[in-house]
């Protein structure tokens, strides 16, 4: 059966299992992961569901591992938990690897007290299972609560890994502790002899890049002893747009340009960089450039999962069945939110690279939308989980802020670079991202 796997292709791989007369649960998983590999996630949930109503042969333990993954990187929580009442009910929990799994993806789905109870029903914990709790600790915003793990972790006496210094490490950004954070990168490689990563060099970054320390963050980068990537380029280009600093933005992007890998979004980014200082002649520089180069914006997409099925946003989407709905429900929130003191903003950042033509016109960006569609079809009070393909935008920002206020709502939303929890008007990035 192992040959499967090595299929380059998805379309090759179904083809062959289509062919095939006795479908085991071999054959299922080794379909399933090929599709986890090429990124179709949502399409391994509806195979989970095939697999099981075809009742021929039944998910076992990797066929769970591979779907709770899938959950974990669409942020299906109601799917996930669907896959975790299965796992119980047929006896794999004992297994630490899939506890491990279900603490990422309740922890990927900014459900952390279910996290934390897989964690605690974990009998001899190791250091993945750690790991991942003070990953998802940090990547919700309990910086502190992730150190204080990691020093329970140490007491009893298991050694900490890679993973555990880049959850470490991004737990010290999210709440601002420069020195720990510089402390950790050092003792990682003096104590445990584990080299920093571009993912360590990446957290740093980011920790130095909040603080407002985009010379310093620049020079970690330049001096670092693996090669940086993109991802760590954009985490310093993000720093120079909370900033404003657009001559070490510029420096960035040349960078992103040696590397072959800027996209529109960072020329976005750059945009708004000048906007933010008022420097109107490079903005239109800039706009020039990226218009005779042809180079296009990224749509944005939002989903949104209720009752186990996922639904996805595009801006301005008129493809809802409930679009009329979504739209009324959208033009009250914005009255309601009005009122509080919530102010639509639509020139101070520029959305996408043709935001100038548009600047006035009312735009409803993915995310909005998914919001919308959410307080439209679930009971008052119920969390809302939103994912989205790119870095969320000032005015959606302060919209999901208001709103978590004004409706008394939890909103859970994560853009492409970190979470953002929503209560009571304030957000867990502390307006940092
Ligand atoms: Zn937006
Ligand atoms: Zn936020």
């Amino acid at each position: 059966m192992e040959f499967y796997s090595s299929f380059a292709s998805r379309e090759d791989a179904c083809k062959v299992f289509d062919e095939m007369s006795q479908k085991d649960t071999v054959a299922w998983n080794v379909l399933i992961s090929c599709y986890l590999r090429n990124g179709r996630t949502r399409d391994v949930l509806m195979l989970f569901d095939n697999m099981k109503n075809e009742g021929v042969c039944e998910p076992d333990d990797v066929t769970c591992l591979l779907v709770t993954q899938a959950c974990a990187n669409l942020g299906a929580l109601e799917f996930g938990e669907k896959v975790h009442r299965y796992i119980k009910e047929r006896g794999y929990g004992t297994a630490r690897n899939l506890s491990n799994s279900l603490i990422s993806m309740y922890s990927r789905c900014g459900c952390l007290d279910k996290a934390y109870d897989v964690f605690k029903g974990i009998g001899e914990k190791n250091v993945i299972s750690w790991s991942a709790m003070i990953s998802g600790l940090a990547m919700n915003g309990f910086g502190r609560d992730a150190i204080l793990a990691f020093e329970e972790m140490r007491k009893t006496g298991v050694i900490p890994d890679e993973q555990t210094f880049t959850g470490l490490l991004s737990a010290c950004s999210h709440c601002g502790l420069v020195d720990e954070g510089m402390e950790f990168l050092n003792q990682m490689s003096k104590e445990f002899s584990i080299m920093p990563n571009v993912h360590h060099y990446g957290c740093v970054v980011d920790l130095l890049g909040r603080a407002g320390l985009l010379e310093q963050a620049y020079r970690v980068i330049i001096s670092m002893k693996v090669k940086p990537d993109a991802t760590i380029w954009r985490t310093l280009l993000g720093a120079c747009r909370i900033h404003g600093h657009f001559t070490l933005g510029e420096r960035v992007i040349e960078h992103l340009i040696e590397l072959k890998a800027q996209e529109a979004g960072d020329y976005v980014l750059l945009l708004n960089i000048y906007s933010s200082t008022g420097s109107w002649e490079k903005v239109s520089e800039l706009r020039k450039f990226l218009k005779d180069k042809g180079i296009q914006t990224t749509p944005g997409c939002s989903s949104i999962e209720l009752k186990g099925i996922v639904h996805e946003f595009i801006v301005d989407d008129v493809s809802h069945p409930q679009k009329h709905e979504i739209y009324n429900k959208l033009d009250e929130i914005n009255k309601q939110l009005k009122i509080a003191g919530y102010v639509a903003e639509t020139t101070s950042e520029l959305h996408d690279l043709g935001a100038e033509e548009k600047a006035n016109a009312l735009s409803y960006h993915s995310e909005k939308l998914a919001l919308a569609f959410g307080v439209l079809v679930t009971r008052p009070g119920t969390t809302l989980r939103v994912t989205k393909n790119l870095r969320i935008c000032i005015d959606c920002h302060n919209f999901a802020k208001f709103l978590s206020g004004v409706y008394n709502r939890q909103l859970i939303i994560r853009d492409r670079t970190r979470f953002h929890h929503f209560r009571d008007g304030h957000c867990s990035c502390n307006d940092y991202w």
